[in-house]
């Protein structure tokens, strides 16, 4: 069936028509589709969910969109990698069997007046990056109920290095009844410790190196957890970490409930969730970067 056009051994489709009816061909084969959302400028983070879905599914689809309705900063969307030639050869590396790469226009046929119709995930979409990024999970929401539903019936791998989108991804596919099984899967780190993010290539030298302080902030954080620490005890440990490093301007250090991401106290109150999940999450301001982590507070490092 396809016009989908062959690059460095991965086939690309540019239309979700084409997507959609390749994709259809293939469960009719009986065929298991996995399928991973992103931004491009493969890493390998990106490459461990595309991994982890061939192992798991029979034919896997990586979509490549850098999702303007996204980004709160225009200088965010204006300075965002764009490396569509080698995330083809990366994706094809990692074990994709179709990359799906639209255009803007393919995406919101409008472009740039706004789509009448977005996806609002109340309540789970308002704190943390919600707040600091206005209208950023309303984008995100909106993008990946359209991509989901233009792939259909599948098992889609999404990165714990974005929690807050994990949970709300989660809310949405529930919500909206899609035909989807939503997988978390584990952050890749570099060997010091920092999470792999496409925006870490625009760090200086100097920046690079204090980057590695939001990993050692949730190690902080970790450890007065597991020492009995309340949430203030928490914070404040993760807080320090940041505060000293002159390069990092910290946004929030918190030790939430994961389900919800409500602060949670683990020591008091209704929130005392001695086995409940838990999780610590950091934002901060890197030079032009803004990177954020997250760790299970009882299995950190
Ligand atoms: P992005 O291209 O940044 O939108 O990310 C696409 C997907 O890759 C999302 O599900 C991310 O959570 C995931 N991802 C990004 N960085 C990592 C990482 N370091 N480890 C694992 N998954 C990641």
């Amino acid at each position: 069936m396809t016009t989908a056009t062959t690059v460095s051994g991965v086939a690309v489709a540019t239309s979700a028509a084409d997507l959609s009816e390749r994709l259809d061909a293939e469960r009719r084969a009986g065929h298991r589709v996995g399928m991973v959302l992103t931004m491009g400028a493969l890493h390998r983070g990106h490459a461990s969910l595309i991994a982890r879905a061939a192992a798991e599914c029979d034919v896997v689809v990586v979509s490549i969109f850098v999702n303007p309705t996204q980004f709160a900063d225009p200088g965010d969307l204006t300075n965002y990698p764009r490396t569509l030639e080698s995330d083809l050869e990366a994706a094809g590396r990692a074990g994709a069997d179709l990359v799906f790469a639209p255009s803007v226009i393919e995406m919101y046929p409008d472009w740039p007046t706004p789509a009448a119709t977005t996806v609002t995930v109340r309540s789970l979409g308002d704190r943390w990056e919600g707040l600091s990024r206005p209208g950023h999970f309303d984008g995100v929401a909106t993008v990946v109920g359209k991509l989901l539903s233009v792939a259909g019936r599948c098992r889609t791998y999404f990165g714990e290095k974005d929690f807050q989108q994990l949970t709300i991804v989660h809310r949405l596919a529930l919500d909206l009844s899609l035909p989807v099984e939503v997988v978390g899967c584990p952050t890749v780190r570099e060997a010091d410790g920092l999470a792999l993010s496409s925006r870490n290539v625009r760090l200086s030298p100097d920046e690079r190196a204090a980057a590695v302080c939001l990993s050692r902030c949730l190690a902080a954080g970790a450890e007065a957890f597991r020492s009995g620490g309340d949430r203030a005890a928490v914070e404040s440990a993760m807080a320090a970490v940041v505060e000293a490093q002159p390069l990092v301007d910290l946004d929030y250090a918190a030790l939430v409930d994961a389900c919800d991401l409500e602060p949670a106290d683990p020591t008091t109150g209704a929130r005392e969730p001695s086995d409940r999940p838990l999780r610590l999450l950091v934002a901060a301001q890197v030079g032009p970067v803004r990177l954020i982590d997250n760790c299970d507070p009882r299995a950190f490092p």
